[in-house]
């Protein structure tokens, strides 16, 4: 039996997982923490609309399938010895693993360290990205009561395209609910030439007018300190809370792996194996996709990544896929009440060139939309429902 190995329990990693462990492998995930935390409603936590309980699942009722679960840091991949390395927890001694294929999938991490001053002022920054910083961001937006705040999306691409936009509107709608919008300036800033994704910017920047959010496109940050950020052109923004984003990459190890430099190397978005390698693949943010970086991407290229095992294996039990998506960006509620609108957009990466198309109205609906799509992929990939 062909030993699998995925590296990451997230959306990728399980999609693999899933979609092989009825096919005759012997599948190990391998992933950081004992549960996943679902990435997309996480915004939602600021304004109260989100619970942390309902975004939580462990990995029990896969392990019934016979899928295997090493719980452990990866901190090393050796693709000429077929090994990796795992660092040892409280429930996990495995140091080194063995596999016939890799699946690398530990999405992506935010790396400060370009932006001068960052290591010594980090923690002013905080962001929706992060379960305990996001923690942080709603304790300063629900007591502070007056100042500037600056929010920032760096050069895509980056993970989730519209999550800093979302996080702009989510302040505006709490200072708003809280009576004291007027006695904050908020400025978001964009390293890009327009918000992410590009073909929702015309709606955001309605939006932002209305909720009188200044928009500061082309400006990338690269320093800041305990007041101020500080862009490549010279400018200064004054902060007195910061949502700034920092910049997207894989790991390190996969590079001093000689496995690619900001992201896996892959053939194509299609042939996720390792240029280098035949049975090392890739699936997720961390791979070197030419696509925004989100879940249905993740989740699509898992089922690619897992149809070539198949295929190799002379298995000819092909999930269809295709590359393509449906997105939801929160826009928040300009009056100030805790009920989220979402603007809903979709593109289809099949056509040439990728055709987008969105609907401009901003629905609570669709905001509920997003929701059961997020729980439909938990009960898909945990196999099993919150209750
Ligand atoms: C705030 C936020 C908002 C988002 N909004 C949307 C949205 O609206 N729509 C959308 O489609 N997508 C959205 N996303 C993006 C979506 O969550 C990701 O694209 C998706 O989760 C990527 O899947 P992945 O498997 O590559 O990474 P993940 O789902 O992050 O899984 C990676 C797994 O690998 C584990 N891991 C990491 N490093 C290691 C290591 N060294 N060793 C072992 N395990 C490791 C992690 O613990 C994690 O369990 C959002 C994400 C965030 C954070």
């Amino acid at each position: 039996m062909k030993k699998i190995v995925i590296l990451g329990g997230g959306i990728a990693g399980m999609g693999v997982a899933t979609t092989l462990v009825s096919k005759g492998f012997d599948i190990t995930v391998i992933n950081k923490d004992q549960y996943y935390f679902t990435g997309p409603s996480r915004p939602l936590l600021l304004t109260g609309e989100q619970k942390y309980e309902r975004m939580v699942r462990g990995y029990e009722e896969v392990g019934k399938k016979g899928i295997k679960l090493t719980v452990g840091s990866v901190y090393k991949i050796d693709p000429d010895e077929r090994k990796i390395y795992v660092s040892e927890t409280t429930s996990s001694t495995t140091k080194e693993v063995s596999y016939d294929y890799l699946v690398i999938a530990p999405g992506i991490i935010f790396d400060g360290s370009s932006i001068n001053g960052y290591d010594k002022w980090w923690w002013k920054n905080t962001t929706v990205y992060d379960l305990g910083r996001v923690n942080v961001l709603k304790e300063r937006v629900w007591t502070k009561t007056e100042g500037n705040i600056v929010v920032y999306a760096p050069k895509a691409p980056y993970r989730c395209a519209p999550a800093p936009t979302e996080t702009a509107m989510l302040i505006h709608t709490i200072l708003k609910y809280r009576g004291i919008r007027d006695k904050f300036n908020i400025t978001y800033i964009d390293a890009n030439d327009k918000t992410q994704p590009p073909f929702t910017a015309d709606i955001v920047s309605q939006v932002f007018e209305k909720a009188k959010i200044n928009l500061v496109t082309n400006q990338e940050i690269i320093e800041m300190n305990d007041k101020e950020v500080i862009t490549k052109s010279g400018e200064k923004y004054k902060f007195d809370i910061l949502a700034m984003l920092e910049p997207n990459r894989a790991p390190s190890f996969i590079k001093d792996s000689g496995l690619g430099d900001d992201y896996v190397d892959v053939r194509s978005p299609q042939d996720l194996r390792h240029p280098k390698y035949d049975d090392v693949l890739s699936a997720g943010d961390v791979a070197k996709l030419p696509f925004p970086k989100n879940q249905e991407i993740a989740f699509e290229s898992s089922l690619f990544a897992a149809n070539k095992i198949m295929e190799i294996e002379g298995i000819s039990d092909k999930v269809p896929v295709q590359y393509a998506f449906v997105g939801w960006a929160y826009m928040g509620n300009l009056e100030g009440k805790l009920e989220t609108y979402s603007l809903q957009f979709r593109l289809d990466l099949t056509s040439k060139p990728p055709k987008p198309s969105k609907d401009p109205e901003l629905k609570k609906e669709y905001t509920l939309q997003k929701d059961n799509w997020e729980q439909a992929y938990l009960e898909r990939l945990f196999s099993y429902k919150n209750i």
